[in-house]
């Protein structure tokens, strides 16, 4: 909080008492300011001796503006040093988002977290790194941005490589370094040139997609990774939430899964125009889509489908229940369909669990990804487990199985033991995504299924759509870091497949 200092650092402070008392005031209506103008509050930061002739020849309102430094961003910052750039991208990214102060001294990172206190900033978290690591949490920035410290790096290559390991899919790492011409005063190891950093880019996966050379003496470098094919990614196309702001929210779901032998299209949304409008803004090509898989034959998954099939070339569309009975949608004539009762392959990587439930037929799709076997799921509506269970071969939950397992009479549910059973991947069911049909389930049963998924291995869980608004409450405290954020608009990448 503002204004509130330790007792041992007020007793050291005690000369500037008088001093103090006026500057933690003026502090203090500066952080007013700050929480009134979060997104545009640059000039409220302390600008501290030293600092405002680099200030004026790199401004830091114009670079923000100039690599797309929004609200909401979450930022790795490599050499944050004492904090000169890290206030203002702080400012930027506001409340919602967050920096990451990455620095090989401690001592830097020390003078950031005061300064951060001092000036009443809470979105900064400090990492010690190393010098080929800024040691980043995974797959969690939107941008890496270092600022003078390109040229300081002993292992650049290896550097960018760690530096990946962060980045959400599609996210930039922006370098501002000393041009070696422009900037006569620093040449050779005080600066980088373009071929210096082209080419350190490739050796570690990346390419230059921006070069803006608007400063004095700088370039403004961004690089991202070079699109590797196998990456294997999750997008929410349709979902009840919103992640990303250009997308538009509507009860339904729609995911497309990339980065497999196949491109696969999971349901497609309650309304054709918004299904449409949010995969345009997410930049799918329906054109790449090779398979659909519909979960079930209920409007919201499947209504934005006869809208974009014009748009895939000739896809196979794997049912629920056979074309000519889906009451939802129907399937224009010539278009290839199959409906599949059991477990069965859709490529390398991909399988469908084959159909759960009677009443409402659903079926889920098997993922084989390097974080674990995922599951996604449409609305779930023979039971979340059964879903689960099914997929690991282990239906408890259908009387008929019953009798035939737990292999054995004297093992309960709780005592799974070896018998835990897997997917036809080898391995159990690690993670769970989509929507799990809780709305009407009490916080009792809710529990009681979260403790059954961790029974059955179940080690991540992204609960959305129609899991109702408390349940995913429940689940997202259960699992707290494994619980994943879905929504419209969100992509989760899992590593490379191995197809
Ligand atoms: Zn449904
Ligand atoms: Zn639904």
């Amino acid at each position: 909080m503002i204004g509130f200092r330790s007792e041992k650092r007020r007793a050291m402070n005690k000369k500037h008492l008088l001093h103090r008392a006026a500057a933690s005031a003026l502090v203090l209506s500066a952080a007013i300011v700050l929480a009134v103008f979060v997104p545009t509050a640059t000039s409220s930061q302390t600008t501290e001796y030293g600092e405002a002739g680099t200030n004026e020849r790199r401004p830091p309102g114009r670079i923000m503006d100039a690599i797309g430094l929004k609200p909401g961003m979450v930022i790795g910052e490599v050499g944050a040093g004492r904090g000169r750039f890290t206030v203002h991208l702080a400012a930027r990214v506001g409340p919602t988002g967050k920096v990451y102060a990455n620095d090989i001294d401690a001592g830097g990172l020390a003078y950031i977290r005061e300064r951060c206190e001092r000036d009443g900033i809470a979105n900064v978290e400090t990492i010690l790194g190393r010098v080929d690591d800024p040691l980043f949490p995974r797959d969690a920035l939107d941008l890496v941005f270092m600022v003078l410290t390109y040229h300081h790096l002993s292992r650049p290559v290896d550097m960018l490589k760690n530096i990946a390991l962060g980045l959400k899919a599609g996210a930039t790492v922006v370098v501002v370094d000393p041009d070696p011409v422009k900037d006569s005063d620093r040449r050779g190891n005080e600066s980088t040139s373009r071929e210096e950093i082209e080419r350190d880019a490739a050796a570690a996966g990346f390419e230059i997609a921006g070069h803006e050379t608007f400063l004095r003496r700088d370039n403004i470098f961004i690089l991202k990774l070079k699109e590797s094919p196998n990456i294997v990614r999750l997008t929410i196309l349709y979902d009840n939430t919103v992640a990303d702001a250009s997308c538009a929210g509507d009860w339904g779901f729609a995911a497309l899964i990339t980065g497999y032998e196949k491109t696969i299209l999971f349901d497609a949304g309650a309304k054709a125009d918004l299904f449409l409008a949010n995969a345009s803004r997410l930049k799918v090509d329906f054109g790449a889509v090779d398979v659909v898989v519909i979960s079930h034959d209920h409007g919201d998954h499947t209504i934005g489908l006869p809208a974009a099939l014009p748009k895939m070339r000739d896809p196979l569309i794997l049912l629920p229940i056979p074309a000519a009975s889906m009451r939802s949608i129907s399937i224009p004539p010539g278009r290839k369909s199959e409906c599949r009762e059991s477990s069965s392959p859709i490529c390398p990587g991909a399988r469908l669990t084959g159909i759960v439930g009677t009443n409402i037929r659903e079926q889920g799709l098997i993922l084989e990804t390097p974080q674990g076997i995922v599951l996604i799921t449409g609305c779930a509506h023979p039971g979340i487990v059964a879903m689960i269970e099914k997929a690991n071969h282990h239906d408890f939950s259908s009387p008929a199985n019953q009798e035939k397992s737990p292999p054995t009479p004297l093992l309960k549910r709780g005592e799974m033991g070896d018998f835990q059973g897997k997917t036809d991947l080898g391995r159990p069911i690690d993670i769970v995504l989509g929507g799990f049909h809780l709305m009407n389930h009490t916080e009792a049963q809710v529990n009681a299924i979260i403790a059954r998924f961790r029974e059955l291995g179940v080690k991540k869980v992204g609960a959305t759509h129609c899991t109702g608004e408390a349940a995913i409450g429940l689940f997202r405290k259960a699992f707290g870091p494994d619980f994943i954020e879905l929504g419209a608009g969100r992509t989760i990448p899992f590593g490379a497949s191995r197809s």
